[in-house]
């Protein structure tokens, strides 16, 4: 198959590339390097990603590219048999200081791909989404008829983003799926999450700090078992038209991932804490049941074999990848 994945030199893009063009598809990675974290990862992501089309039977062709220039995306969704959106500015922190920004990406730019695909023979859009559409938990697991108040305009960029994708289905008949990821992590992760800060902060003898009382609740979701959400809706057209939370098995407090994390790498560091960013959610955890009967989703990865599994690969890869924790 052809398949355009946007964003994708990022993290999750990466690893989409690097898994469809081993499995034999021919992959087109569009990104444009946006620098809001560094990019020397997205290099390491696209190295990857190239190494495995060439162990593997498919191929890969990175684009430098931006999703607002209409006319350069089309060009590329109008190719594509299946679109991976995973482009956009992620994080809620930045949202709060360039709202505008997000939105041009975030909503924008997936109309963007939208309104080619609508125009072009594709058969199904994958939108990237995210549990931030929740917002305050009205009651926990979120299934995803709970309602949606985010708290963030990352939140309500993500909400308007996956609107759209309905409607284009409902409208046009595009097949569309928006996943709503829950904290994702594992190798090449963005350098500014909890996880890669924990494990750096470890390996280098410094406390873990942790924002807030540590309560705050998440779905650590490993990056294999969204990839194979994703390789799903290559061939499956169950979830058309519909939403659907991809967490993971594990729902754990912050300060319980920070222990699990110290208890692995260097169990004599006691745990720091730090004032609470208020745009960050209280508590996520997702119920999968949805994904579980349209894909079959089940996740398969532990907290603690992922937190093995991540701080195995940032030791091979500490020469490059710490720098980038350490100043994000
Ligand atoms: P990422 O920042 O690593 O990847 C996003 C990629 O999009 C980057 O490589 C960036 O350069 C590219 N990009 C940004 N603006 C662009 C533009 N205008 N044109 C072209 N490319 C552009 O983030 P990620 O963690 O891989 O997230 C991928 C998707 O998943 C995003 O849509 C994000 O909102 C969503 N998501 C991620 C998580 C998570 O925990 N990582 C959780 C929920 C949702």
């Amino acid at each position: 198959m052809r398949i355009l994945v946007t964003g994708g030199a990022g993290f999750i893009g990466g690893h989409l590339a690097e898994k469809f063009s081993r499995d034999g598809h021919d992959v087109v990675a569009f990104d444009n390097f946006e620098p809001f974290y560094d990019v020397g990862i997205k290099e390491h992501n696209v190295e990857t990603a190239q190494r495995a089309a060439a162990e593997g039977d498919g191929s890969y062709e990175l684009i430098e590219g931006d999703l607002r220039d209409e006319e350069v995306i089309s060009q590329y969704v109008a190719e594509a048999d299946v679109i991976f959106h995973q482009a956009a500015q992620a994080g809620v922190r930045a949202s709060v200081k360039e709202p505008q920004k997000v939105n041009d990406i975030n909503v924008s730019g997936t109309l963007n791909v939208l309104e080619a695909a609508r125009d072009s023979e594709t058969e199904r859009v994958v939108v990237a989404s995210s549990s931030s559409v929740y917002g305050k938990p009205e009651y926990l697991p979120y299934d995803e008829n709970h309602s949606t108040t985010p708290v963030s305009p990352y939140g309500a960029s993500k909400l308007a983003q996956e609107q759209y994708a309905r409607v284009y289905n409902e409208v046009y008949g595009l097949p569309t799926v928006s996943l709503r990821y829950f904290t994702v992590y594992g190798p090449r992760m963005r350098p500014n999450m909890a996880i890669s800060n924990f494990v750096s902060r470890c390996l280098n003898g410094e406390p873990p700090v942790i924002y807030g009382d540590g309560t705050q609740t998440r779905d650590f979701t490993y990056i294999d078992d969204v990839v194979e959400a994703n390789r799903t809706l290559l061939t499956t057209d169950t979830a058309d038209g519909e939403v659907l939370n991809i967490g993971s098995t594990d729902n754990i407090e912050i300060r319980t991932l920070a222990k699990e994390i110290r208890d692995q790498l260097s169990p004599d560091l006691e745990l720091e804490y730090d004032e609470r960013n208020d745009a960050d959610a209280e508590h996520t955890h997702a119920d999968i049941s949805k994904a579980n009967d349209l894909l079959g989703y089940e996740p398969t990865m532990t907290i603690r074999k992922g937190v093995e599994e991540f701080a195995d690969w940032y030791r091979e890869n500490r020469d490059w990848y710490e720098p980038l924790v350490r100043s994000s």
